[in-house]
């Protein structure tokens, strides 16, 4: 087996047993090993320290697995994450590379093959994939540029996406016309704000209209603000 130095890697798991012979395992491998027996501290401890990957137990007391890795992913946190699930939980492994997990691995598995996977997953390091925006029906993956409401997806310019991107980062909050013309354009813009109205009717025409919904709203005399839900559209003549 050969052997590992510099490397550091935090084991999140709640059975005192397991953890201890993966800890061993692992430094007989070379590794420095960590362990966090909950949810939090494993967040704590990532938050805290530096670690080149992380061994993750999807079944933990309080805070499971897939949502320790889902806040790690949204506080910025890249290092590969080695997911530890129990056999024939399909839709724990989905929702785990759904929240940025790197690789699975059902138990009982062999410690040959996890030294394996975690020596891939290590040598490969952090991917930095920003998380999907979400709010209400409307899904935004900044990484593949691709958004949908519901399951149809959204066929949208290059401006309209980062104007929308824009508003899903700040949902039910009121975005200014200039706050807007800032980020979407840039500052060398000097077409005016009135291509922000002009824009803002296209988004609408792209992710509410066809929907029968009003979600990107006006408001009076500030700008405007995506609705935390959409309202039923009413038609006017
Ligand atoms: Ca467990």
């Amino acid at each position: 087996m050969p052997i590992v130095r510099g490397v550091r890697l935090l084991v999140v798991e709640d059975e005192l047993r397991m953890a201890a012979l993966l800890k061993r395992g692992l430094e007989e491998d070379g590794y420095a090993v960590d362990v966090a027996s909950t949810g939090p501290d494993a967040l704590w401890q990532a938050g805290e320290f530096s670690y080149d990957a992380v061994l993750l137990d999807l079944m933990l007391p309080g805070l499971d697995g897939v949502e320790v890795c889902r806040q790690l992913r949204t506080a910025g946190r890249w290092m590969p994450v080695l997911m530890l699930t129990a056999r024939d939980a399909v839709d724990d492994r989905v929702r785990g590379l759904d929240v940025g997990a790197d690789d699975y691995l059902t138990k009982p598995f062999s410690f040959a093959e996890l030294s394996a996977r975690l020596r891939a997953l290590i040598r490969r390091g952090a991917v930095v994939r920003p998380t999907e925006l979400e709010v209400a029906d409307l899904r935004l993956d900044p990484a593949v540029r691709r958004a949908w409401r519901g399951t149809s997806e959204l066929e949208l310019s290059s401006k309209e996406f980062s104007l929308l991107e824009m508003f899903l980062r700040h949902p039910g909050q009121v975005l200014t016309r200039t706050r807007i013309l800032e980020n979407v354009w840039d500052f060398a813009y000097e077409g005016g704000s009135n291509v922000v109205d002009q824009y803002v009717l296209y988004l609408r025409r792209k992710i509410d209209r066809p929907f029968g919904v009003e979600q990107l709203e006006t408001v009076r005399g500030a700008g405007y603000r995506l609705r935390d839900e959409p309202n039923a559209l009413v038609e006017q003549e």
